[in-house]
């Protein structure tokens, strides 16, 4: 299947929709991205590659890169994780404190801000630099040196007080191990990662694959942990607006406030679709429009 045409009116279609949503500005060096960007791209497991638009330009991945590191975990922990983060949907906003006060500093899941922040805390325990750790992992699936965007880092490592505020109050429960602000400084490099469509269709293409990266050969993770990853990223990678996203969409995603998505089709291929404007539930507004009408012009969900 050539999908070249499909991504053309896909661009073509989402045009009307700039200016419905707005660029993240809560982290100061996000808000100087240029909103009107769009970027989308398909890695195929056959080893076919379909871009169109900004696919090439880099971005700050912010939450996609929760992805990476609950993956890098689940090569180092089992069960482990499991008694330390939820998987349940969080029905709230992703940096959302108010569940963790009842629910005893258990965040419901690894996608949200605290759950991702208990997963950083156990790289930290296993690793004497999680930074690096962090960027090789990332660099072998992308097989091309990505790097952290250190402006981005130090802008939200000043603003990031309400990241810092989960971290203290989970370590008060004792489900953070380490100092928090060194796993918030590890936090805040993993989500300042540039990256490009290409480069994260290609990285994550692994989950469409059973946890095997097709151009190698190589196993990332097994094929059970690639499948309960993307069933989290189905029941809680769009954060409060899975439900919506699952009915209208029906991909196994996860969305990151630079404006970028990657939605996996298991069996067949990762798509990253790129574009800075969100909605009020902080995923990209045209991104999420963009994945919906390839859906419903290739009937490719799940379902
Ligand atoms: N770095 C961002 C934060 O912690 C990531 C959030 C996101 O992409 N949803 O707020």
């Amino acid at each position: 299947m050539n999908y070249s045409s499909i991504l053309e009116q896909i661009q073509k279609d989402i045009q009307p929709y700039f200016g419905k949503g707005k660029v993240a500005d809560y982290i100061p060096a996000l808000a100087n991205v240029n909103p009107k960007k769009f970027g989308m791209s398909i890695h195929t497991i056959k080893g076919n590659v379909f871009e169109i638009g900004d696919s090439k330009e880099l971005f700050s991945i912010q939450s996609i890169s929760k992805v990476f590191t609950l993956a890098l975990a689940m090569t180092l922990e089992k069960d482990s994780i499991w008694k330390r983060v939820g998987r349940e949907p969080s029905g709230s906003k992703f940096n959302s404190l108010v569940q963790l006060e009842h629910e005893n500093g258990i965040p419901r899941n690894p996608f949200i801000n605290a759950g991702a922040h208990v997963i950083t805390d156990i790289l930290t325990s296993h690793f004497e630099n999680p930074k690096a750790e962090i960027l090789n992992f990332v660099n072998k699936l992308a097989k091309s040196k990505v790097s952290f965007d250190e402006i981005l880092a130090q802008s939200e490592r000043e603003t990031g007080n309400r990241n810092l505020a989960m971290g203290y109050f989970m370590k008060s429960f004792g489900n953070i191990h380490n100092q928090v602000r060194v796993v918030l400084d590890v936090y805040f490099n993993q989500c300042s990662i540039a990256m490009s469509c290409l480069n994260l269709s290609k990285s994550l293409l692994f989950l469409a694959n059973d946890g095997v990266a097709p151009s190698t050969g190589e196993r990332i993770i097994s094929k059970r942990n690639s499948d309960r990853i993307n069933a989290l990223m189905l029941t809680c990678g769009m954060y409060d607006y899975v439900g919506e996203f699952a009915y209208s969409v029906g991909l196994p995603s996860k969305s990151g406030v630079g404006g970028g998505i990657i939605a996996i089709v298991p069996g067949e291929m990762a798509i990253c679709v790129w574009s800075p404007e969100l909605s009020d539930s902080g995923n990209s507004y045209i991104g999420t429009k963009a994945l919906e009408l390839f859906v419903n012009y290739t009937g490719k969900t799940i379902f």
